[in-house]
């Protein structure tokens, strides 16, 4: 059997990633490194000419022109943590280099951080690679399907399960042969309308989308994709069918990944965040020894949330 180039790939060890980023200078200066890879730009007149001083231990750079000070942290999605930053670049590590979800109470022990804290860095986390998505298109051919989390019955097709079953589209996009190459995933129920919502942000004019005879797939079409259904019997045989192959692979593997991980009511409510989490790290699967640094990149680049805006469910629906 070949072996799997995802699972196989080096990554970033534990070693590796203690010799990097082990202490808060380097972490540190890995921040400024990623935020201002050419030098400090003053974020309020973009002056190039800055001195730096401490305060409380955190570095700061005063501008020349404007004298605006301005911390490494603020206005990143680390703005007002008392964490050392050596905590956060934990936390990524855990969040981008483990083979399967770190629930917030994993990272709890991990990081010897109370749960809410861990709570809110992971959703911190999780809303920087779901604003980092967002934007993501899907082209070429797109198999899609309907599925839900939590309480699904066998073969994850729609049906009537519990209250905190969480409906969703995966769409994935394939090589020309048939290998998944990007997703996308949406929180949604499955109308035309959702469906029009869910083409217009995540599938290309260009695409051929590929879907069962479920009706309101055919909405893809208002982007101006082509659609080609592929009318099956339903159940568990439909789940098998080549035209399919991908989408299935993908979805099955997510919810061996997300089953038991999750509280219920918490994935119900986050959702779009919880799926935006295994879709970011999808994306991403074959370059797991640059995913950190991705990762902070778009962190640095993320404006801060509040802990208000984190727990306001309705944020990025
Ligand atoms: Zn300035």
């Amino acid at each position: 059997m070949a072996m799997n180039r995802v699972q196989f790939q080096p990554g970033l060890s534990m070693a590796e990633f203690m010799n990097r980023y082990g202490n808060d200078e380097q972490c540190e200066a890995a921040l400024v490194e990623s935020r201002w890879p050419t030098g400090f730009v003053c974020p309020a007149c973009g002056c190039g000419h800055s001195s730096s001083f401490r305060r409380e231990g955190r570095l700061y750079f005063q501008c020349t022109a404007c004298r605006h000070q301005c911390s490494v942290i603020s206005g990143t999605i680390f703005e007002a943590t008392k964490l050392p930053l050596s905590r956060w670049f934990l936390a990524m590590h855990l969040l981008t280099q483990s083979k399967n979800n770190v629930a917030a109470l994993e990272l709890m022990r991990h990081l010897g951080v109370c749960y809410k804290t861990a709570w809110l860095m992971k959703h911190k986390l999780m809303e920087v690679m779901r604003v980092r998505e967002e934007p993501r298109q899907l082209d070429g051919r797109v198999e899609i399907d309907d599925a839900y989390l939590g309480g699904e019955r066998s073969g994850g097709k729609r049906g009537r399960g519990s209250e905190n079953k969480v409906p969703f589209v995966a769409a994935v996009q394939t090589t020309p042969d048939g290998q998944p190459q990007f997703m996308c995933l949406r929180q949604q129920p499955f109308t035309a309308e959702e469906v029009a919502v869910f083409a217009a942000r995540s599938i290309a004019p260009s695409a051929t989308v590929v879907s069962d005879g479920l009706w309101c797939f055919g909405a893809v079409k208002i982007v101006g994709a082509e659609h080609e259904r592929v009318v099956t019997g339903g159940g568990k045989a439909s789940t098998e069918l080549p035209e399919f192959r991908a989408v299935n692979t993908v979805l099955g593997n997510l919810k061996r990944a997300l089953s038991g991980t999750y509280h219920a009511f918490d994935f119900a409510k986050y959702a779009h965040r919880y799926l935006a989490e295994p879709q970011y790290r999808f994306n991403r699967r074959f370059n797991l020894s640059s995913i950190l640094a991705r990762l902070l990149r778009a962190a640095v680049l993320t404006s801060p949330n509040p802990a208000s805006l984190i727990r306001a469910a309705e944020v990025g629906r």
